[in-house]
């Protein structure tokens, strides 16, 4: 089966990982990453989502927090901290490394795609993983307190805390999708749009010219609710459903993708919208959606791979 994941940063890495553990031979897996959250620090291009789902693949990344690598050590931030660098962003010193090569590469005239294409096979990754776009496509945060700040600014400098009003798109829109995305697209057996910020995760990704009206040609894409019981595992996800008026939960994520998605994978305690979801025309799966180990990110990447080929043989 050809699997294509849309992921953002942790959430997205979690599941990612987990398909990429459970495909069996001759399955194909292409990881489709937001980078909307792309930004410049101490002169160097950093790729935040891009690097979360490399190191979650390659088993590098920091058990801890989801983001960063394993047995990180932070010399250069301390550093450049008595230096009177800003310091908002914490960059770790394996982690730099990631982030020194690919400026570098990238200044050399190579595209975000193939730096990451060279970075994955560096590191072992046996699937594909595409950046959205070689072309710069900030996310900009449009904020009641704090006027429209770059997407970092809002969620690490200023911990979300500003009211979110709305969110500017438009260099996504301007961008175009990275060499192989929408081919990926048409080829996949089944999209799975993973549990990931609906607004600056996913948001971005289907921002893509030509993305969107692929992904609702293509007739079996399924998405898993990154909200539980009405709450985010973690993020700003909620916060920003409620802030722009909408009651979270599995159907205000619905609501985003409702005119492509065939499927939505839910956590048990939502099953109550299990109804309202087939009304929409969306087929409901429920099952435990927390992905708290590898195990789980296993689990769950298997249970969602059985639902997509029942999916297909159009046993549902
Ligand atoms: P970010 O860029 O790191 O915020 O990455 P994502 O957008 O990919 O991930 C954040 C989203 O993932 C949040 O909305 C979380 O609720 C969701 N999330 C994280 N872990 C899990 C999990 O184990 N299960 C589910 N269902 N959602 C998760």
């Amino acid at each position: 089966m050809k699997v294509l994941a849309l992921a953002g940063g942790v959430g997205g890495a979690k599941l990612a990982h987990g398909l990429a553990m459970t495909l069996q031979q001759g399955d194909e897996l292409t990881v489709v990453v937001n980078t909307g959250d792309d930004f410049e620090h101490w002169g160097l291009f950093v790729s935040p989502d891009l690097d979360t789902v490399c190191y979650a693949l390659a088993g590098l990344e920091n058990p801890q927090t989801g983001w960063g690598r394993a047995e990180e050590s932070w010399h250069v931030l301390q550093e450049m901290r008595t230096l009177g660098a800003a310091d908002w962003f914490a960059l770790g010193d394996r982690d730099l490394a990631t982030h020194l090569e690919r400026s570098r590469r990238l200044r050399s005239g190579q595209r975000l795609s193939e730096v990451t294409a060279s970075f994955c096979s560096a590191w072992g990754i046996d699937c594909r993983v595409l950046p959205m776009s070689d072309d710069p496509a900030p996310t900009l945060v449009e904020t009641v307190d704090a006027g429209v700040l770059p997407f970092q600014e809002y969620f690490v400098r200023l911990r979300c805390e500003p009211r979110v009003s709305g969110f500017d798109l438009s260099a996504a829109r301007q961008a175009a999708p990275a060499v192989g995305v929408l081919q990926a697209i048409q080829e996949a057996d089944v999209v799975i749009v993973c549990p990931s910020n609906p607004w600056v995760s996913i948001g971005p990704i289907l921002a893509v010219p030509g993305i969107l009206p692929a992904l609702q040609m293509h007739g079996c894409v399924a998405a898993v609710s990154p909200l539980i019981g009405g709450v985010a595992v973690k993020g700003p996800a909620a916060k920003m459903f409620r802030e722009l008026g909408f009651e979270p939960g599995v159907m205000a994520v619905a609501e985003c993708y409702r005119d492509f998605l065939k499927a939505m994978i839910i956590d048990f305690r939502d099953e109550k919208y299990a109804t309202s979801l087939t009304q929409w025309g969306i087929i409901p799966y429920i099952t435990d959606t927390y992905m708290s180990d590898k195990n789980q990110r296993r689990r769950l990447a298997s249970q969602i791979l059985e639902f997509c080929q029942l999916l297909l043989k159009g046993g549902l």
